[in-house]
């Protein structure tokens, strides 16, 4: 019986509990994502990828922010909580790809949905993402292992294959030296000015 009534989809059931649940932690960790991602900018770690740019200059857009307000009232502390607040619309956005971010802000500027020829979908195609040209993806320190891996993987597999199949090394070609760029701009985006002074 309490099985049977979990199922029940009706508004008010326990699905909808469910799946109220599953947003709330979904926008939990959207949001500490969003965060780590602010903090990491602050300390020099840029995104990397065709919609870094756009991330970054939200993310200086929000430290002016915080600037201006330490500045009227020097001795408040801003708290995470501060942060978080500014930083809500934009993780509403965030959606996770295995090997890159997706800033979902706007659907005609996604390539998935031209890709998949649905350009005013709600959400992104995330099975369909070629983060590499999407001016929504962004790519991190914590996608850098899927990307050197894949690169790796590539590599191994252009070793094996024969010469006359060219089609099929063309292409490997191109996915191994698009996966080292990707390796390369990640890496490039979080040297610190410290790394370097270090080096
Ligand atoms: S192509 Fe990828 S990054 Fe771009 S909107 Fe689609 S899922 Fe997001």
């Amino acid at each position: 019986m309490a099985t049977t009534e979990g199922c029940a989809s009706r508004p008010g059931g326990a699905q909808a509990e469910l799946l109220a649940e599953v947003n709330r932690h979904e926008s939990d960790r959207n949001l500490d994502l969003v965060l780590a991602e602010f903090r990491n900018y602050q300390q020099g770690i840029l995104p990397a990828g065709p919609g870094a740019r756009s991330l970054t200059e939200f993310f200086a857009h929000i430290d002016a922010k915080l600037d201006a307000a330490a500045a009227k009232a020097p001795k408040t502390q801003r708290s995470d909580r501060d942060v978080l607040n500014l930083l809500t619309k934009r993780a509403k956005i965030l959606h996770l790809g295995p090997a890159n971010y997706c800033w979902f802000t706007d659907p005609s500027r996604a390539l998935c949905l031209k890709l998949a020829g649905t350009p005013t979908a709600d959400r992104p195609l995330i099975g369909m993402c070629d983060s590499a040209r999407c001016p929504q993806a962004t790519n991190h320190p914590c996608h850098r292992p899927v990307w050197a891996e894949h690169a790796e993987r590539t590599e191994t597999f252009l070793g094996q294959i024969g010469t006359t199949r060219k089609t099929e090394r063309t292409r490997l070609q191109a996915d191994y030296d698009r996966a080292l760029r990707v390796v390369a701009e990640i890496d490039a985006a979080s040297t610190t000015d410290e790394d370097e002074e270090s080096a």
